[in-house]
């Protein structure tokens, strides 16, 4: 094989130009996160045990990033010893929910355990929330250079032909073109994860997804990430209390963990 030159060798590395981030830490409001240990207070009470329980965790439709609150769908009738979510279940929690409120991700407790982790079960459960969750909030994040080995150029109409019979795609144009670089919009989404127990702990993720609009190209990716309080003045009053009771009651089917299940996940 030869080379008409060096510079034939060359090639530029493919452009990426950012248009926007993701978010880097998890932002909850105070009330949110008081909500969420309240629910596991009132799971001691009303069950008798620190059991597991899920979540979402719901934000503003305006700012996706920031949760606002804690929902508690009702539970599916779960395993015997862990908690499973469904695609089906999660968009039946956002479908009831008002116009401007969005599911962002989960929320599990592992109760009284000290397995401060996520462990293989959840991160089933975690896949789940995130193709849903994705599927409803995703954003230009970047353009992205599709390099294209072999990219045939022609005109429309008189040099089609030709055009199309050679190199590996084929771009034809109205006016004669000698170089072209094509770049796709890669999309992306996110969607928190948390696991928090009875003893105060939190310990959360965030999940990305990004997809390529022409390539089709799927980049799954998490970070462990800090939590930011965003103070709200805003307190759960005893009727607050009072309805989510009645949640914890009706809806949750809280189950008790087998330490050795979650280790082996
Ligand atoms: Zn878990």
């Amino acid at each position: 094989m030869r080379f008409k030159s060096l510079k034939d060798l060359e090639r530029d590395a493919p452009r990426e130009i950012v248009l926007a981030t993701l978010p880097q830490v998890v932002r909850l409001t105070d009330f949110a996160k008081a909500k969420a240990f309240a629910v596991s207070r009132l799971v001691r009470r009303v069950h008798g045990q620190a059991f597991e329980w899920y979540g979402f965790t719901l934000a503003q439709r305006s700012r996706p990033e920031i949760i606002v609150d804690v929902g508690l769908p009702t539970h599916a009738e779960n395993q015997e010893t862990y908690v499973s979510l469904s695609a089906e279940g999660i968009a039946a929690y956002q479908e009831a929910l008002p116009p401007d409120r969005l599911i962002n991700g989960w929320i599990h407790s592992h109760g009284k355990l000290e397995f401060r982790d996520f462990s293989g079960i959840d991160a089933a459960n975690q896949a789940t929330v995130l193709d849903y969750v994705t599927s409803l909030l995703k954003i230009p994040v970047a353009k992205k250079e599709v390099v294209i080995r072999d990219l045939a150029l022609g005109l429309l109409g008189e040099g089609e032909a030709e055009a199309l019979a050679a190199g590996s795609v084929t771009l034809l144009t109205d006016a004669p073109v000698r170089r072209a670089r094509l770049l796709e919009t890669v999309y992306g989404g996110f969607c928190y994860a948390f696991v928090i127990g009875d003893a105060g702990w939190t310990r959360q993720e965030i999940h990305y997804k990004t997809r390529g609009v022409l390539t089709g190209e799927t980049h799954l990716s998490k970070r462990e990430a800090d939590l930011e309080i965003i103070p709200t003045g805003r307190i759960l009053t005893p009727s607050d209390l009072e309805t989510l009771e009645t949640e914890v009651k009706e809806r949750l089917r809280p189950v008790a963990y087998i330490p050795e299940k979650l280790e082996r996940g």
